[in-house]
C-alpha cells in the first residue's frame, strides 16, 4: 500500500498534528508537510455545537485574529465562522472565548 499518495487527496496537502498541549483544550498545532505552526483552542457554542478556534489566523479578517472554524473543516480551509451553522448566533456571543478582544 502506497498510502503516502493517496493519503491526501482533495486538499493541497496541510496535515495538522497536534505536537504541543498547552493547556486544557489549548495546544499547538503543527503542519507535517509545511512545518507551519498554529495554536488553537478546541470550544463549544452554547447550543453545543463543538469550535474549533485559531490564534494569530493569517486568514482572519478580525482585529484580533481569531478564527472560529469547525473540526469538520477541510484542514487546509481558511474560512471563518460568524455565525454558529447550528443556532445561527454571533460566534462571539455564543462561543466560549470567541469573544472579541
Ligand atoms: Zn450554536
Amino acid at each position: 500500500m502506497l498510502n503516502a499518495i493517496s493519503k491526501t487527496p482533495n486538499h493541497s496537502g496541510r496535515d495538522w498534528q497536534i505536537t504541543a498541549l498547552l493547556a486544557d483544550n489549548l495546544y499547538v498545532e503543527t503542519d507535517c508537510n509545511s512545518g507551519d505552526k498554529r495554536r488553537v483552542r478546541k470550544t463549544q457554542c452554547s447550543c453545543g455545537e463543538l469550535m474549533l478556534i485559531e490564534y494569530n489566523a493569517q486568514s482572519s479578517c478580525r482585529s484580533d485574529k481569531k478564527r472560529v472554524f469547525y473540526s469538520d473543516d477541510a484542514p487546509d480551509s481558511l474560512w471563518g465562522a460568524f455565525r454558529c451553522r447550528a443556532c445561527k448566533e454571533p460566534v462571539n456571543e455564543t462561543v466560549t472565548y470567541a469573544e472579541y478582544g
